[in-house]
């Protein structure tokens, strides 16, 4: 059984990082005005004022019908929004009011969770149409982007929105790429702000830089989802906002230039067409790998191995090769390594006695190559 996991693990592609490659970094705020009725709904310009100095852009998933209530603000949503496209920043369609036609709820739309069934063809399309609709007569604009209410929909509504000539789709479950023919999805990486307090502030940002670090790098993009911030408590007092500044400008200082700000719609367009993105990306060899520990979970000791290629050094010169292990705050717990190596194939025990239970990251790293995964020590 072990040697069947082995040839398995030796299979699976390697985790290739290599420096230069961009991030693009997303924020992408769901359900403006969510029907939360505990605060008022706020002005958007503070938050979106904070990403603007930053160079970044916001991509707002906008409940059409909240357009047209004007017991929740008056109109000043529109002009607001209005004023957000002259800034460039970007309008997603949420179905169109939030609400199942079958089942009255407000948490989906397009697929009823509670039923667990589609809505019907007819009715979706007159609700992504009514959507559109409002869009256009208030906003002037016709979405490129739609995000299901409830993060979940059928075969059919992709269908509906490619034929609307909608581009992409994007949702918090489905995994990118291609959902029909001439439809792309992206979704969201990760929410951190939901329930954002003053105690669990550093945290959730420690934890978002380590992801940002490890499934950022990886995959050339992070979406950061924000849920509604301007019907919280957290908005009021600035937690989300200075959350959402100290996150990128902790990002720049790390990854400099490599950050890429973009609307959703933008980054689903640069991994819709490989080549465009790829031709301001070096190309690199298959340098370096760095492979899963075994076992995981572990108690006390793991096995990591790793491979360093010739490609990665001239000629059989050594390199210094650094292996570290973090803990989930991002403070090195453990150099496993750090001297001069050969190409090769290297496998180094890791352990942990001294360390508490919990996940840590290790992170192989020579030259500008860096790659990190993550284990679990359980005692
Ligand atoms: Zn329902
Ligand atoms: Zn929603």
């Amino acid at each position: 059984m072990n040697y069947l996991i082995r040839i398995l693990r030796s299979l699976c592609l390697p985790l290739l990082l290599w420096g230069q490659n961009p991030i693009y970094v997303v924020l992408r705020i769901d359900d403006i005005q969510s029907r939360n009725t505990t605060y008022l709904p706020k002005n958007l310009s503070a938050f979106e004022h904070a990403a603007e100095s930053r160079g970044a852009k916001v991509t707002y998933v906008t409940i059409p019908h909240r357009l047209l209530e004007s017991g929740v603000n008056n109109g000043s949503l529109t002009v607001e929004l209005k004023n957000s496209l002259l800034h460039g920043h970007e309008i997603a369609q949420h179905g169109y009011n939030h609400i199942c036609t079958r089942c009255g709820s407000t948490g989906h739309e397009m697929y009823c969770d509670t039923q667990k069934s589609a809505v019907a063809r007819g009715v979706q399309d007159s609700l992504i149409k009514n959507g559109m609709k409002v869009l256009k007569d208030s906003l002037g604009i016709v979405p490129a982007l739609f995000v299901s209410p409830g993060h979940h929909e059928d075969s059919t509504t992709y269908q509906l929105l490619a034929e609307q000539r909608f581009k992409n789709i994007s949702t918090t479950k489905s995994l990118r790429g291609e959902v029909t023919p001439g439809l792309f999805n992206i979704p969201s990486t990760k929410e951190y702000t939901w329930t954002m307090t003053a105690s669990n502030y550093h945290s959730q940002l420690s934890a978002g830089l380590i992801d940002v670090r490890t499934i950022g790098q990886e995959s050339g993009c992070f979406v950061f989802l924000f849920h509604d911030p301007f019907t919280r408590q957290g908005y009021l007092n600035g937690i989300v906002i200075s959350w959402m500044g100290e996150m990128l400008d902790s990002l720049k200082a790390e990854y400099g230039d490599r950050i890429k700000f973009v609307t959703l719609s933008e980054a689903a367009e640069h991994f819709k067409n490989p080549t465009t993105v790829r031709s301001n990306i070096t190309a690199v060899p298959a340098d370096m790998s760095l492979e899963q520990n075994y076992p995981n979970p572990f108690n006390p000791s793991t096995t990591i191995e790793y491979n360093i290629a010739p490609q990665i050094l001239p000629g059989s010169a050594n390199g210094v090769v650094q292996l570290r292990v973090y803990d989930v705050l991002g403070n090195v717990v453990s150099t496993v390594v750090n001297e001069s190596q050969k190409p090769g194939k290297y496998s180094v025990q890791f352990n942990a006695s001294s360390l508490a239970s919990g996940m840590y990251f290790y992170r192989l790293q020579s030259g500008t190559n860096v790659a990190v995964r993550k284990m679990v020590m359980m005692k």
